[in-house]
């Protein structure tokens, strides 16, 4: 048996009964459990931590939770515009952070995304396969770049959100 993740939609063959494990990012538990595999590569080598940015707002892009509540909509339009900065704008991560915090220091209202339905993008199945930092960072930066293009009938939406947030500091 085989369960689908109700965010990046990428289907799991080791299933579990543990409970949904995030208050807010729109994940499974077998789905968390690859991203967390990912993670500890990460955090225990510098040369794959190169792109932790991408793959943070990645995961958060890719699981945008409830539109009914305010954090999931905080969450998913951070992460959408973080990877915007990053893979569309070329931005450094300096200026994808400063983004960030100025984004999250005020309770705000955002718009709520809308769940894809069959997009064509990588997923946590894809990124944990890397056997090196080179290919690591090349599928991160392929995983981000196809979440971005997944939301092309949102990017002007998503681009006016970015520019209210940098008006309103
Ligand atoms: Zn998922």
């Amino acid at each position: 048996m085989t369960k689908t993740c109700f965010g990046c939609l990428a289907k799991f063959k080791k299933t579990t009964d543990a409970p949904i494990p995030h208050p807010y990012i729109g994940a499974i538990a077998e789905c968390w459990d690859v991203y967390g595999e990912i993670l500890n590569k990460e955090f225990s080598d510098p040369a794959y931590f190169k792109v932790h940015r991408t793959t943070v707002d990645a995961y958060g892009a890719q699981h945008i939770g409830s539109r009914e509540d305010r954090r999931a909509r905080q969450s998913a339009n951070v992460h959408l515009i973080a990877l915007y900065l990053t893979v569309s704008k070329k931005a450094s991560r300096e200026e994808t952070l400063m983004f960030i915090r100025n984004a999250t220091k005020i309770k705000r209202d955002w718009p709520s995304l809308i769940q894809r339905k069959s997009p064509e993008w990588l997923t946590v199945q894809d990124i944990v396969k890397a056997d090196n930092p080179l290919s690591h960072a090349h599928l991160v930066t392929r995983w981000g770049q196809s979440i971005w293009e997944a939301y092309e009938d949102c990017h002007e939406d998503i681009i006016r959100t970015y520019k209210k947030v940098m008006r309103e500091n």
